[in-house]
């Protein structure tokens, strides 16, 4: 082989390395700006520049360099910190303006100039000799950011420019990776904020009900004490209907307060052996259980999860009050487990009630839904709301699968990724 062929051989196997380590990098870093900062670190150690920079247009035209590269930044004599501040929401000018108007991949080993008011950074000892430019645009052909490096002793050589252009295309996925990335991250934020507004709406709303509910509640008992006796049956009759409503709304209140107490205040988390939790659960109702004769039979090998242990308490605890509640004539038969699918523990809580028809099987999880208009069992239609808040905010998920008159059967998941992050302390409470 000529030495010539063997240079260009050599040449490009270099550069075939180069664009496959960018699109390694592009596929395994998972966060966009650190495979940013990377593949400019790339670029500039490629092409031998001393000056790098990566950046993003703004919406309202301004542009903020992301990432920064190369021994030059020393010479602008600024501290980190406030180099960064300098370098968002920055207007373009000079050499990096012309780049992004042409959006075209601009290489001036001549007198670039320097691409901002010299005043932005004063005891600079920078100059720009040689510079090479790559706009990254979308299929509308709009340049969104720009890849610039300066600095190549001799100057930046048409190969420069045409393995750098190849890096575009990678560039251009990871900004709209980028772009995903940040307006989801502030579609997240702007969604937690609503909804911690609106518990702390409802948290607040609920404690002004309550007040003039007092009211009533006070000059109704009033009413009985002092007037009972000359009321005729029909005036008592209206009495008891505002006292029974009234009773009624103040449930509704303290579930709805409830609720917003389960949203608004978790506790932390902890390890916890299901099977203890459950069992503390059924101690609790053993009043209901001797009552209605309840056989209940939990599961010998439950898994120790991480959780708000307070608040897992009152999914057992919910639906194993509903299992009872919803027995119908029959003597209630309760069965409580988990199995092991794939990545999450499944809980279940099976009983032989008067089940739930198909087209309620997701209504029951909304607030306030009731089956049944009966509310001699003191229902509100908010236990399994509860339950299902407290399930989801543990990563979880919950249904039910019922056949009237057999029985119904709620489901819960527990990703077992959560154990993960609490072993030492979930290892020594199995050993307790
Ligand atoms: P509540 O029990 O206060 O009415 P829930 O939110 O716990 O409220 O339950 C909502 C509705 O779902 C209940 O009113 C009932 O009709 C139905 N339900 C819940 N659990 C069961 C069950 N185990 N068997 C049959 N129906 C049930």
């Amino acid at each position: 082989m000529e030495p010539a062929e063997r240079e260009q051989l050599e040449r490009k196997t270099t550069e075939a390395e180069f664009v496959a380590k960018l699109l390694g990098l592009l596929i395994t870093q998972k966060s966009c700006l650190n495979a940013w900062r990377e593949l400019l670190d790339e670029c500039v150690g490629f092409t031998h520049s001393s000056f790098g920079i990566l950046g993003i247009i703004n919406e309202d035209g301004s542009f903020d360099i992301s990432a920064v590269s190369g021994a030059d930044w020393q010479s602008l004599n600024v501290p980190r910190e406030q180099l960064w501040q300098s370098l968002t929401g920055f207007t373009l000018q000079g050499i990096w303006a012309e780049v992004i108007r042409s959006n075209q991949i601009i290489v001036k080993n001549e007198n670039p100039g320097l691409p901002w008011p010299p005043e932005l950074f004063p005891r600079a000892s920078f100059t720009m000799h040689s510079f090479l430019g790559l706009p990254f645009s979308d299929t509308a052909e709009r340049a969104y950011g720009m890849l610039a490096l300066a600095n190549k002793p001799g100057g930046f050589s048409p190969q420069d420019s045409q393995v750098i252009s190849r890096v575009a295309q990678a560039l251009m996925l990871m900004m709209l990776r980028r772009k995903t990335e940040l307006d989801l991250r502030r579609t997240n934020q702007a969604l937690e904020r609503s909804n911690r507004d609106l518990d702390d709406f409802t948290h607040s709303v609920s404690h002004d009900l309550k007040e003039p509910l007092r009211g009533i509640n006070a000059f109704s008992k009033f009413l009985r004490e002092d007037y009972g006796e000359r009321l005729d049956e029909k005036g008592r009759h209206y009495l008891t209907t505002i006292e029974n409503a009234t009773l009624r709304m103040k449930r509704l209140i303290d579930d709805l307060l409830e609720l917003s107490r389960v949203r608004r205040r978790p506790n932390p988390w902890q390890p916890v052996l299901a099977r203890e939790l459950i069992d503390e659960v059924v101690q609790t109702l053993e009043f209901s259980v001797k009552e209605k004769k309840a056989e209940i039979a939990v599961a010998d090998s439950l898994p120790v999860i991480a959780c708000d242990r307070a608040r897992y308490r009152q999914v057992f605890y919910n639906l194993i009050v509903n299992a009872l509640k919803y027995s119908g004539d029959k003597q209630p038969r309760i069965e409580i487990g988990c199995e092991d699918a794939a990545g999450e523990y499944v809980f279940f809580v099976r009983d032989n009630g008067i089940g739930i028809p198909r087209e309620y099987f997701e209504k029951i999880f909304l607030i306030f839904q009731r089956l049944s208009r009966d509310d001699a069992d003191g229902g509100t239609g908010a236990g399994l709301t509860i339950v299902k808040t407290i399930v989801e905010m543990h990563g979880g998920r919950i249904w039910v699968e019922s056949e009237l008159g057999k029985g119904s059967t709620f489901y819960f998941t527990y990703p077992q990724s959560h154990k993960e992050k609490f072993t030492c302390p979930v290892e020594r409470c199995q050993e307790a």
